[in-house]
């Protein structure tokens, strides 16, 4: 097998990525088609829908060699309103699971994509990344004799606590209120009420389970997996899941953040005002809040959380959009949702930004008045913040963001969990005494944070970076990556 170079040329391989239709999968599957393209001359296709495609054209498509292929979706025919083919744009849990159905009617157009490709260019060595959640690319790989990988867009620690949960159901063998999840360490307890609903419930048989599982038991017969992390700060995580798959080779290409110009444009207006409020605060002095793309927290929380912030006093910026169980797109109504003349007394006293519905979250974090980020742990948001050395006050919501937040808090000590899933209760004097522990980086528990975030910090530039002939664990990553790419 020939080793390869950027240099030899070899534009005759072909990698088609086929991400799932939300946000928080889009942005890493763009990053790993341009951290490619830094090392290879392949050429790369992503495939998705419609309006995804103006999305990524109009916002993040900076590179002219990534090509786009459109998935023919009409969300309409699904029962979703029409331009809703991203988790980002629904308004419902359960416009959620119809998109989450629907996104296996693309199979057919992938297959015509795919059969397209190979008559226009016989001579290509294709080969798919597909998504965790697009397991069926494996059967159409499978058809055409064709390489496929699984790009999970998460971390390992939390690839394998979601797998193994989902697959396993551990919790329902168990009395007590903590139980161990198969594939970790025995002495390693995770516990029911950091679990969301449907999860904590479900016996295997509602559509969320029989979809995840479907997926990942197909995405587990591709030949190999991608993880969006690094081989320095997760070393537990990626060892576990190597020997949880046996003989799948697994590889670390992270951390893979979109780029902060690119993000830039999306926020188009809603930068300036974020960047000069923060430009008058005191360096490490300001806490930001958000939870991701697609979550939110409960009513009552989300009036717990703004009484925590007033009673600490420390200055906040807050991505904030309906509570759970409203419109997340909708209306924001501050007179219902947060205490009486919040807002206006926030605005007044200049203690606290609140941006409604999105943030230009890279630039807030990169910004040098940030001390911390109150986070759902979405992965993108965990890799994001650890990029600037910003520890972080976890509050799980979904998916596999609670497995996170414990190996942010236990494994690499950057977090503290202030509570988890949209049913928890939780009071204004606890968000506060978390903030107030947090936000203090000159002695404690504070201090800890900061310096260790800081340390990830460096780790994850090195991951990525190629000093002469020095190169970090996830160029090498990619290097054999690409040999395996490159056997017949
Ligand atoms: N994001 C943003 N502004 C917002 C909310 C989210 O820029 O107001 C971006 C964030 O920077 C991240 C992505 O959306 O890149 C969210 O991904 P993550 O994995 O953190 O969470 P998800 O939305 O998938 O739950």
């Amino acid at each position: 097998m020939a080793e390869y170079s950027k240099k030899d040329g070899n534009e005759n391989v072909h990698i088609v990525m086929l991400p799932f239709l939300a946000q928080g999968h889009l942005i890493p599957f763009l990053a790993l088609a341009k951290q490619i393209q830094q090392t290879t001359s392949f050429k790369i296709t992503i495939a998705t829908t419609p309006s995804n495609i103006q999305h990524i054209k109009h916002y993040y498509y900076d590179h002219n060699h990534v090509h786009l292929a459109e998935l023919p979706f009409d969300p309409t025919q699904h029962g979703l309103p029409p331009n809703s083919d991203n988790t980002k744009n629904l308004s419902s849990l359960d416009a959620m699971l119809k998109l989450t159905m629907a996104s296996l009617s693309l199979e057919d157009p992938f297959r015509s994509l795919i059969l397209k490709i190979k008559e226009e260019e016989g001579h290509s060595l294709l080969c798919i990344i597909s998504d965790v959640f697009v397991g069926w690319a494996n059967n159409v790989a499978k058809s055409f004799g064709i390489k496929n990988i699984t790009f999970t867009t998460c971390g390992a620690y939390g690839t394998l606590a979601y797998i193994s949960i989902w697959s396993n159901l551990p919790h329902k063998n168990s009395d007590s209120d903590e139980f161990w999840i198969p594939g970790f360490p025995q002495n390693y307890k995770f516990h029911r009420s950091h679990m969301h609903s449907t999860l904590r419930e479900t016996d295997g048989s509602c559509d969320w389970s029989r979809f995840i599982l479907s997926q990942i038991q197909l995405s587990m017969k591709s030949d190999g997996w991608i993880c969006n992390t690094a081989e320095e700060i997760e070393n537990l995580g990626l060892e576990l899941l190597r020997k949880f798959f046996i003989n799948l080779p697994v590889w670390s290409f992270g951390p893979l953040l979109q780029p902060l110009a690119l993000q830039g444009k999306e926020r188009g207006k809603g930068l300036e005002p974020c960047i000069e409020w923060l430009d008058l605060k005191d360096e490490r002095s300001v806490l930001y809040i958000c939870f991701g793309s697609q979550n939110t927290i409960s009513a009552f929380q989300m009036m717990a959380l703004a009484e925590g912030l007033e009673q600490s006093g420390r200055s906040f910026i807050w991505v904030i959009r309906p509570p759970f169980g409203f419109d997340i797109n909708g209306e924001f109504n501050g007179d219902e949702w947060l205490p009486k003349g919040f807002e206006e007394r926030m605005k007044n006293t200049q203690k606290g930004l609140l941006v409604h519905q999105w943030g230009p979250q890279m630039e807030i974090l990169s910004h040098k008045s940030i001390a911390a980020f109150l986070s759902h742990c979405g992965w993108n948001s965990v890799l994001e913040s650890l990029s600037y050395g910003v520890p972080i006050i976890g509050w799980p919501l979904a998916a596999e963001q609670v497995y996170n937040a414990k190996m942010l808090e236990e494994e690499l000590g950057v977090s503290v969990m202030l509570t988890a899933t949209v049913e928890s209760v939780i009071s204004g004097e606890e968000v506060k005494n978390v903030i107030d522990m947090v936000m203090d980086q000159q002695s404690g528990k504070g201090k800890e944070m900061k310096v260790k975030a800081k340390e990830i910090e460096v780790l994850m530039r090195e991951a990525t970076t190629q000093n002469g002939e020095v190169k970090g664990s996830s160029i090498r990553a990619i290097d054999d990556f690409v040999k395996v790419i490159l056997q017949n």
